[in-house]
């Protein structure tokens, strides 16, 4: 910015076309406003939490209908406020098996999940359903 304000006031100064800096000068503050909206953007979705992104959303799904020993799901919550990813989700699993296998089951989705994202705090809430209840929390 400095060399093009240097550079304008030199061709002001030598062909004495005001224009010049007009156009330079207009430059640089639609520059610097483009700039501001960048920052100010990126200030406030940071400040507001909002849920994850689609592409991570589906991994998250795919992770668990990957698990064999989940019938299925439902309650699926993502947010991000920061540099921290929240998920709460209900998984069925078969109702015979045992807690000690459902949370070892959990467990490794929870590990699968923070892997999405490393570099991400990740606060992870798993519900284990012993039978499919989003009737029941859904209303
Ligand atoms: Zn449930």
């Amino acid at each position: 910015m400095n060399g093009a304000v240097l550079v304008s006031l030199v061709g002001v100064y030598l062909t004495d076309w005001e224009i010049i800096d007009i156009v330079v000068g207009g430059g640089i503050s639609i520059f610097i406003i483009y700039s501001a909206y960048e920052l100010i953007e990126e200030g406030v979705l940071v400040l507001l939490d909002r849920a994850l992104d689609d592409d991570t959303q589906s991994q998250i799904v795919t992770i668990i209908e990957e698990e064999h020993s989940v019938n299925d799901y439902h309650c699926l919550k993502t947010r991000t406020a920061g540099n921290d990813n929240f998920v709460d989700v209900h998984l069925v699993f078969n109702c015979l098996i045992s807690l000690m296998d459902a949370h070892r089951v959990s467990d490794k989705i929870e590990e699968r999940i923070e892997k999405i994202d490393p570099s991400k705090d990740w606060v992870i809430n798993i519900h284990m359903d012993p039978y499919d209840d989003s009737d029941i929390n859904n209303q």
